[in-house]
């Protein structure tokens, strides 16, 4: 069984199904050997990735506030090389992204060819925090699961290879890193007084995440919920999927780079002839 639950498109989620504090029947320390090992394939396949240039990575990373969407960030990518990383945050869209379609400020920071994508909360916001908090009429987020379907669909067609991650901590979980964040002064500057407002709403955000992940899940751009209360697991967790999602493109990454060597000793091999001719 793979740790992360990858949703089957069409299938409907309910939350109440997965557990949280899931640790795969291990205990930290294997789950930590397991996670350094498939780290290392994931660093292997981001070079490939990168050298090979046909493919470009977007991973999505969404979730309740403390669920460690940076927390995997740091651990999940710090293996791999930054010259072929980008992470883009989103926030609270400007008056001129507000200005435009929803999609619009996404599909200026997609990754190109090469580049391992992450995204740190998503389009997603405009189908999560909006519906949410009703920052726009509900005919106008309804549309949008569509939009985003036929967007990640058109980012598949031009090579783009989506994975999408749901960090699933329990509200008990929520409450207690809260309060880490208040009791230690070190975690402090992490605090903000709306993660408890956003807390009030805890029901409708797990609602508006089960429609968000059982009507976005798609063959090219697939849901994977992690349960998150452990963040070793999580970490391992969003390891795995990764690296065997990414471990189906190998052998064309490594043909794309075979031709690249074969095309560069050509040309130098013609380079060559050149110069003897010339000296002769
Ligand atoms: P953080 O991830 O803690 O830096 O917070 C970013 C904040 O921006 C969160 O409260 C998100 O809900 C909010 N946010 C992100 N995208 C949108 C959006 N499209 N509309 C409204 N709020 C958003
Ligand atoms: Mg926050």
């Amino acid at each position: 069984m793979p740790y992360a639950a990858r949703i089957q498109p069409g299938t409907r989620v309910r939350l109440k199904d997965h557990d949280p504090a899931e640790s795969g029947g291990l205990d930290k320390e294997a789950g930590q050997k397991r996670f350094a090992e498939l780290n290392a394939e994931l660093d292997a396949l981001q070079e490939e990735l990168h050298a090979a240039g046909t493919h470009s990575v977007l991973m999505v990373l969404q979730g309740m506030d403390t669920s460690g969407k940076d927390g995997a960030i740091r651990s999940v990518m710090h293996n791999l090389n930054p010259q072929g990383v980008r992470v883009e945050s989103f926030k609270v869209p400007t008056d001129e992204e507000l200005a435009h379609d929803f999609l619009w400020r996404v599909h200026k920071v997609t990754p190109g060819k090469g580049i391992f994508g992450v995204f740190n909360r998503s389009h997603y916001e405009d189908v999560l925090v909006v519906r949410v908090h009703g920052l726009v009429p509900e005919p106008v987020w309804q549309a949008r699961y569509e939009h985003i379907n036929h967007f990640e669909a058109m980012l598949a067609d031009s090579g783009t290879i989506i994975v999408k991650f749901f960090l699933h901590i329990s509200k008990k979980e929520q409450a207690e890193r809260l309060h880490e964040r208040e009791e230690e002064v070190g975690k402090a500057w992490k605090l903000s007084a709306g993660d408890w407002r956003e807390r009030e709403k805890w029901d409708a955000y797990q609602e508006a995440y089960e429609d968000a992940l059982s009507r976005c899940s798609t063959e090219a751009a697939p849901w994977y919920v992690v349960p998150a209360d452990r963040k070793w697991f999580r970490n391992l967790a969003i390891t795995e999927a990764l690296v065997e999602t990414l471990r189906g493109y190998r052998d064309d990454w490594r043909a794309a780079l075979e031709d690249l060597s074969q095309a560069k000793l050509a040309e130098l091999a013609a380079y060559r002839k050149l110069l003897e001719e010339k000296a002769e």
